[in-house]
Protein backbone atom coordinates (compact mmCIF):
# COMPACT_ATOMS: atom_id res chain seq x y z
CA UNK A 1 0.00 0.00 0.00
CA UNK A 2 1.08 3.34 -0.70
CA UNK A 3 2.20 5.80 2.13
CA UNK A 4 1.45 9.18 2.15
CA UNK A 5 3.96 11.96 0.42
CA UNK A 6 2.40 15.52 -0.54
CA UNK A 7 3.35 17.28 -3.91
CA UNK A 8 6.40 19.29 -2.06
CA UNK A 9 7.69 15.91 -1.36
CA UNK A 10 6.75 15.82 2.25
CA UNK A 11 6.44 12.62 3.72
CA UNK A 12 2.98 12.39 6.18
CA UNK A 13 4.27 10.17 9.26
CA UNK A 14 2.00 11.89 11.85
CA UNK A 15 -2.14 11.67 12.42
CA UNK A 16 -4.20 13.83 14.66
CA UNK A 17 -7.23 12.38 15.71
CA UNK A 18 -10.54 15.04 17.47
CA UNK A 19 -12.04 12.29 18.74
CA UNK A 20 -15.10 14.80 20.52
CA UNK A 21 -15.90 18.15 20.04
CA UNK A 22 -17.00 18.52 23.90
CA UNK A 23 -14.86 19.55 26.37
CA UNK A 24 -15.42 20.40 30.47
CA UNK A 25 -13.41 23.67 30.30
CA UNK A 26 -14.33 26.77 27.73
CA UNK A 27 -10.88 28.29 27.04
CA UNK A 28 -11.61 31.97 25.99
CA UNK A 29 -9.16 31.59 22.91
CA UNK A 30 -10.47 28.18 22.16
CA UNK A 31 -14.17 28.33 22.61
CA UNK A 32 -17.35 30.75 23.23
CA UNK A 33 -19.44 30.70 26.08
CA UNK A 34 -22.16 29.52 24.48
CA UNK A 35 -20.52 26.60 22.21
CA UNK A 36 -23.00 24.28 20.44
CA UNK A 37 -21.34 20.49 19.67
CA UNK A 38 -22.26 18.67 17.42
CA UNK A 39 -25.16 16.05 17.63
CA UNK A 40 -23.85 12.93 18.94
CA UNK A 41 -25.19 10.70 15.96
CA UNK A 42 -22.54 12.57 13.54
CA UNK A 43 -19.64 11.57 15.18
CA UNK A 44 -17.83 8.29 14.66
CA UNK A 45 -17.95 5.48 16.80
CA UNK A 46 -15.39 4.47 18.14
CA UNK A 47 -14.37 1.21 16.06
CA UNK A 48 -15.05 3.76 13.04
CA UNK A 49 -12.31 5.91 14.58
CA UNK A 50 -9.98 2.60 15.10
CA UNK A 51 -10.76 1.30 11.37
CA UNK A 52 -9.97 5.01 10.41
CA UNK A 53 -6.93 5.26 12.17
CA UNK A 54 -5.55 1.98 11.43
CA UNK A 55 -5.79 2.99 7.75
CA UNK A 56 -3.93 5.47 8.07
CA UNK A 57 -1.11 3.10 10.15
CA UNK A 58 -1.02 1.00 7.18
CA UNK A 59 -0.78 3.93 5.36
CA UNK A 60 3.12 5.04 7.09
CA UNK A 61 1.74 7.11 10.29
CA UNK A 62 4.19 6.22 12.68
CA UNK A 63 2.65 9.13 15.13
CA UNK A 64 -1.04 9.33 16.44
CA UNK A 65 -2.12 11.77 19.23
CA UNK A 66 -5.99 11.71 20.23
CA UNK A 67 -6.88 15.14 21.10
CA UNK A 68 -10.20 17.53 20.67
CA UNK A 69 -12.38 18.89 22.39
CA UNK A 70 -11.07 16.61 25.50
CA UNK A 71 -10.04 13.79 24.76
CA UNK A 72 -10.77 12.34 28.13
CA UNK A 73 -14.13 12.88 28.20
CA UNK A 74 -15.51 10.76 25.43
CA UNK A 75 -17.35 8.04 26.89
CA UNK A 76 -15.46 4.70 26.47
CA UNK A 77 -11.88 6.57 25.05
CA UNK A 78 -10.28 3.57 26.96
CA UNK A 79 -11.22 0.97 24.87
CA UNK A 80 -9.70 3.42 21.71
CA UNK A 81 -6.75 3.76 23.61
CA UNK A 82 -6.64 0.01 24.32
CA UNK A 83 -7.48 -1.52 20.77
CA UNK A 84 -4.79 1.02 19.23
CA UNK A 85 -2.26 -0.21 21.44
CA UNK A 86 -1.94 -3.16 19.33
CA UNK A 87 -0.22 -1.48 16.67
CA UNK A 88 2.91 -0.51 18.78
CA UNK A 89 3.01 -4.39 20.12
CA UNK A 90 3.30 -4.83 16.25
CA UNK A 91 6.05 -2.23 15.79
CA UNK A 92 3.70 -0.18 12.93
CA UNK A 93 3.12 2.64 15.20
CA UNK A 94 5.73 3.93 17.42
CA UNK A 95 3.89 6.67 18.95
CA UNK A 96 0.29 6.74 20.57
CA UNK A 97 -0.26 9.71 22.66
CA UNK A 98 -2.80 12.53 23.45
CA UNK A 99 -3.38 16.47 24.07
CA UNK A 100 -5.13 16.79 27.19
CA UNK A 101 -6.31 19.37 29.65
CA UNK A 102 -5.11 17.22 32.25
CA UNK A 103 -9.09 16.76 34.19
CA UNK A 104 -9.40 13.45 34.07
CA UNK A 105 -6.21 12.17 34.48
CA UNK A 106 -6.32 10.80 38.04
CA UNK A 107 -8.93 8.60 36.55
CA UNK A 108 -7.12 7.51 33.36
CA UNK A 109 -3.50 8.27 34.03
CA UNK A 110 -2.80 4.05 35.16
CA UNK A 111 -4.69 2.68 32.18
CA UNK A 112 -2.84 5.20 29.59
CA UNK A 113 0.29 4.14 30.38
CA UNK A 114 -0.87 0.66 30.79
CA UNK A 115 -2.15 0.82 26.69
CA UNK A 116 1.81 1.95 25.48
CA UNK A 117 1.02 6.08 25.98
CA UNK A 118 4.73 7.00 27.11
CA UNK A 119 4.17 11.45 26.97
CA UNK A 120 1.42 13.49 27.21
CA UNK A 121 0.74 16.96 26.19
CA UNK A 122 -1.37 19.09 28.90
CA UNK A 123 -2.32 22.67 28.31
CA UNK A 124 -2.04 24.67 31.17
CA UNK A 125 -1.48 28.17 30.39
CA UNK A 126 -1.04 29.25 34.24
CA UNK A 127 -0.31 28.59 37.88
CA UNK A 128 -2.69 30.77 39.34
CA UNK A 129 -6.15 29.24 39.96
CA UNK A 130 -8.36 32.01 40.06
CA UNK A 131 -6.71 33.41 36.74
CA UNK A 132 -7.03 29.74 35.96
CA UNK A 133 -10.54 29.69 36.72
CA UNK A 134 -11.05 32.73 34.64
CA UNK A 135 -9.10 31.47 31.06
CA UNK A 136 -10.51 28.41 31.41
CA UNK A 137 -14.31 29.36 32.43
CA UNK A 138 -14.57 26.25 34.80
CA UNK A 139 -11.93 24.25 35.22
CA UNK A 140 -10.77 23.49 38.29
CA UNK A 141 -7.14 24.38 39.07
CA UNK A 142 -6.82 21.62 42.14
CA UNK A 143 -8.17 18.62 40.07
CA UNK A 144 -5.62 19.48 36.88
CA UNK A 145 -2.77 19.45 39.53
CA UNK A 146 -4.31 15.84 40.78
CA UNK A 147 -3.86 14.64 37.41
CA UNK A 148 -0.38 15.84 36.79
CA UNK A 149 0.57 14.24 40.08
CA UNK A 150 -1.02 11.06 38.70
CA UNK A 151 0.57 11.02 35.41
CA UNK A 152 3.87 10.90 37.15
CA UNK A 153 2.80 8.29 39.34
CA UNK A 154 1.92 6.43 36.15
CA UNK A 155 5.07 6.95 35.03
CA UNK A 156 3.56 9.30 31.98
CA UNK A 157 6.24 11.90 30.65
CA UNK A 158 5.21 15.32 30.80
CA UNK A 159 5.04 18.47 28.38
CA UNK A 160 3.13 21.30 29.42
CA UNK A 161 1.61 23.72 26.30
CA UNK A 162 1.05 26.89 27.41
CA UNK A 163 -0.21 29.73 24.90
CA UNK A 164 1.13 33.12 25.41
CA UNK A 165 -1.76 35.42 26.20
CA UNK A 166 -1.12 39.11 26.47
CA UNK A 167 -2.39 40.52 29.84
CA UNK A 168 -3.34 37.20 31.36
CA UNK A 169 0.14 35.22 32.08
CA UNK A 170 2.46 37.34 29.92
CA UNK A 171 4.39 37.98 33.42
CA UNK A 172 3.75 34.54 34.66
CA UNK A 173 5.59 32.26 32.21
CA UNK A 174 8.68 32.91 33.82
CA UNK A 175 7.22 30.77 37.33
CA UNK A 176 5.58 28.55 34.69
CA UNK A 177 9.18 27.77 33.30
CA UNK A 178 10.79 27.25 36.84
CA UNK A 179 8.27 25.37 38.18
CA UNK A 180 8.41 23.17 34.88
CA UNK A 181 12.29 22.48 35.90
CA UNK A 182 11.23 21.78 38.99
CA UNK A 183 8.73 19.13 38.30
CA UNK A 184 10.79 17.45 35.48
CA UNK A 185 7.78 19.19 33.05
CA UNK A 186 8.94 19.91 29.17
CA UNK A 187 7.55 23.00 28.41
CA UNK A 188 6.44 24.46 24.81
CA UNK A 189 4.86 28.20 24.35
CA UNK A 190 2.10 28.75 21.53
CA UNK A 191 1.38 31.57 19.94
CA UNK A 192 -2.33 32.58 20.05
CA UNK A 193 -3.87 31.51 16.26
CA UNK A 194 -6.76 33.12 14.69
CA UNK A 195 -9.16 30.13 14.77
CA UNK A 196 -13.22 30.52 15.02
CA UNK A 197 -15.02 33.65 16.33
CA UNK A 198 -14.43 35.07 19.86
CA UNK A 199 -16.59 37.38 21.66
CA UNK A 200 -12.95 39.55 21.54
CA UNK A 201 -10.51 40.95 19.70
CA UNK A 202 -7.67 38.63 19.06
CA UNK A 203 -5.25 41.20 18.75
CA UNK A 204 -5.89 42.20 22.37
CA UNK A 205 -4.63 38.57 23.47
CA UNK A 206 -2.00 38.04 20.80
CA UNK A 207 1.45 38.13 22.50
CA UNK A 208 4.30 37.60 20.11
CA UNK A 209 6.73 34.96 21.65
CA UNK A 210 9.65 37.34 19.91
CA UNK A 211 8.34 39.36 23.01
CA UNK A 212 8.30 36.69 25.37
CA UNK A 213 11.86 35.31 24.43
CA UNK A 214 13.30 38.57 25.20
CA UNK A 215 11.73 38.95 28.67
CA UNK A 216 12.74 35.23 29.76
CA UNK A 217 16.23 35.84 28.80
CA UNK A 218 16.36 38.61 31.14
CA UNK A 219 15.94 35.40 33.99
CA UNK A 220 17.51 32.82 32.04
CA UNK A 221 20.24 31.53 29.39
CA UNK A 222 18.09 30.30 26.43
CA UNK A 223 20.75 28.23 24.06
CA UNK A 224 19.40 27.39 20.53
CA UNK A 225 19.10 23.95 19.93
CA UNK A 226 19.24 21.82 16.73
CA UNK A 227 16.57 19.41 18.25
CA UNK A 228 13.44 18.92 15.56
CA UNK A 229 10.89 16.53 17.01
CA UNK A 230 8.96 16.57 13.67
CA UNK A 231 6.63 19.50 14.85
CA UNK A 232 6.67 23.10 14.60
CA UNK A 233 8.17 23.52 17.63
CA UNK A 234 11.80 25.14 17.91
CA UNK A 235 13.87 24.17 21.03
CA UNK A 236 16.08 26.03 23.60
CA UNK A 237 17.56 24.33 26.31
CA UNK A 238 17.66 26.75 29.30
CA UNK A 239 20.95 26.97 31.15
CA UNK A 240 19.82 27.21 34.18
CA UNK A 241 17.25 24.37 34.25
CA UNK A 242 18.79 21.81 32.00
CA UNK A 243 15.08 21.86 30.48
CA UNK A 244 14.16 21.91 27.08
CA UNK A 245 12.36 25.01 25.90
CA UNK A 246 9.93 24.54 22.70
CA UNK A 247 7.99 27.78 21.09
CA UNK A 248 5.84 27.60 18.26
CA UNK A 249 5.47 30.92 16.44
CA UNK A 250 2.53 30.27 13.58
CA UNK A 251 2.14 33.74 13.38
CA UNK A 252 5.88 35.39 13.97
CA UNK A 253 7.92 32.30 11.83
CA UNK A 254 6.19 30.04 9.45
CA UNK A 255 6.93 26.14 10.15
CA UNK A 256 5.15 24.59 7.57
CA UNK A 257 8.30 23.25 5.44
CA UNK A 258 8.56 20.69 7.33
CA UNK A 259 4.56 19.71 7.73
CA UNK A 260 4.46 15.79 8.46
CA UNK A 261 0.94 15.88 9.56
CA UNK A 262 -2.52 16.20 8.47
CA UNK A 263 -5.55 16.35 11.31
CA UNK A 264 -9.35 14.09 10.93
CA UNK A 265 -12.30 15.82 12.91
CA UNK A 266 -14.19 13.54 14.98
CA UNK A 267 -16.66 13.26 12.14
CA UNK A 268 -14.23 12.00 10.12
CA UNK A 269 -13.15 14.94 8.11
CA UNK A 270 -9.59 15.20 7.12
CA UNK A 271 -7.78 18.62 7.19
CA UNK A 272 -4.57 18.51 5.03
CA UNK A 273 -3.69 21.97 7.14
CA UNK A 274 -4.61 23.39 10.12
CA UNK A 275 -4.64 26.48 8.51
CA UNK A 276 -6.42 26.13 5.84
CA UNK A 277 -10.40 24.89 4.51
CA UNK A 278 -9.94 22.92 1.92
CA UNK A 279 -10.71 19.51 3.56
CA UNK A 280 -12.06 15.69 2.40
CA UNK A 281 -14.97 13.77 4.04
CA UNK A 282 -13.55 10.07 5.02
CA UNK A 283 -16.92 9.16 7.13
CA UNK A 284 -18.90 8.39 3.75
CA UNK A 285 -16.31 6.53 2.15
CA UNK A 286 -15.62 4.96 5.71
CA UNK A 287 -19.40 3.95 5.80
CA UNK A 288 -19.99 2.97 2.64
CA UNK A 289 -18.03 -0.34 2.31
CA UNK A 290 -16.84 -2.93 4.46
CA UNK A 291 -13.46 -3.16 2.33
CA UNK A 292 -11.03 -0.12 2.79
CA UNK A 293 -10.08 0.71 -1.16
CA UNK A 294 -12.56 2.94 -1.07
CA UNK A 295 -11.23 5.07 2.13
CA UNK A 296 -7.85 4.63 0.61
CA UNK A 297 -8.67 6.29 -2.66
CA UNK A 298 -10.18 9.67 -1.28
CA UNK A 299 -7.06 9.75 1.60
CA UNK A 300 -4.81 9.09 -1.28
CA UNK A 301 -6.46 12.16 -3.46
CA UNK A 302 -6.58 14.37 -0.27
CA UNK A 303 -2.81 14.04 0.37
CA UNK A 304 -2.19 15.29 -3.22
CA UNK A 305 -3.65 18.44 -2.92
CA UNK A 306 -2.31 19.10 0.91
CA UNK A 307 -1.64 22.84 0.79
CA UNK A 308 2.00 24.17 1.07
CA UNK A 309 1.19 26.20 4.17
CA UNK A 310 -1.26 28.33 6.45
CA UNK A 311 -1.78 32.27 6.32
CA UNK A 312 -1.99 32.70 10.16
CA UNK A 313 -2.11 36.85 10.44
CA UNK A 314 -3.24 38.42 13.49
CA UNK A 315 -2.56 42.90 13.59
CA UNK A 316 -4.89 45.99 14.27
CA UNK A 317 -6.63 45.33 11.39
CA UNK A 318 -6.86 41.15 10.95
CA UNK A 319 -8.55 40.32 14.05
CA UNK A 320 -11.38 38.25 12.97
CA UNK A 321 -10.16 34.10 11.79
CA UNK A 322 -7.96 32.73 9.18
CA UNK A 323 -10.51 29.70 9.37
CA UNK A 324 -14.19 29.66 11.10
CA UNK A 325 -13.54 26.56 12.66
CA UNK A 326 -12.23 26.43 16.05
CA UNK A 327 -9.09 24.49 17.59
CA UNK A 328 -11.45 21.99 19.01
CA UNK A 329 -12.76 21.00 15.59
CA UNK A 330 -9.99 20.27 13.78
CA UNK A 331 -7.67 19.18 17.05
CA UNK A 332 -5.12 20.86 18.10
N1 LIG B 1 -8.56 19.86 25.41
C1 LIG B 1 -7.22 19.45 25.13
C2 LIG B 1 -6.24 20.47 25.65
O1 LIG B 1 -6.63 21.59 25.97
O2 LIG B 1 -5.06 20.12 25.70
C3 LIG B 1 -6.94 19.15 23.69
C4 LIG B 1 -7.53 20.03 22.64
S1 LIG B 1 -6.98 21.72 22.66
C5 LIG B 1 -7.89 22.37 21.31
C6 LIG B 1 -5.34 21.53 22.07
C7 LIG B 1 -4.41 22.71 22.22
O3 LIG B 1 -4.87 23.75 21.38
C8 LIG B 1 -4.34 23.30 23.61
O4 LIG B 1 -2.98 23.31 24.01
C9 LIG B 1 -4.86 24.69 23.46
O5 LIG B 1 -4.20 25.58 24.31
C10 LIG B 1 -4.57 24.96 22.02
N2 LIG B 1 -5.42 26.00 21.42
C11 LIG B 1 -6.75 26.08 21.37
N3 LIG B 1 -7.16 27.18 20.69
C12 LIG B 1 -6.04 27.80 20.29
C13 LIG B 1 -5.77 28.98 19.56
N4 LIG B 1 -6.75 29.73 19.07
N5 LIG B 1 -4.47 29.32 19.35
C14 LIG B 1 -3.46 28.55 19.83
N6 LIG B 1 -3.64 27.42 20.52
C15 LIG B 1 -4.91 27.05 20.76
FE1 LIG C 1 -11.17 22.55 26.02
FE2 LIG C 1 -8.64 22.26 25.31
FE3 LIG C 1 -10.18 24.07 24.08
FE4 LIG C 1 -9.49 24.49 26.57
S1 LIG C 1 -8.09 24.36 24.84
S2 LIG C 1 -11.58 24.69 25.74
S3 LIG C 1 -9.40 22.47 27.41
S4 LIG C 1 -10.44 21.91 24.02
Amino acid sequence: MANMIDPFGRHVTYLRVSVTDRCDFRCSYCMSEDMTFLPKKDLLSLEELDRLCSTFIRKGVKKLRLTGGEPLVRRDIMTLFRDLSRHLDTGDLEELTLTTNGSQLSRFADDLARYGVKRINVSLDTLDAEEFRKLTRRGDFNQVMAGLEAAKKAGLQIKINAVALRGINDYAIADMLRWCGNEGFGMTLIETMPMGEMDFHRGDQYLPLSEVRSRLEQEFTLNDIPLRTGGPARYVEVEETGQKLGFITPLTHNFCEGCNRVRITCTGTLYMCLGQDDAADLREPLRASEGDDLLENVIDEAIGRKPKGHDFIIDREHGGPAVMRHMSVTGG
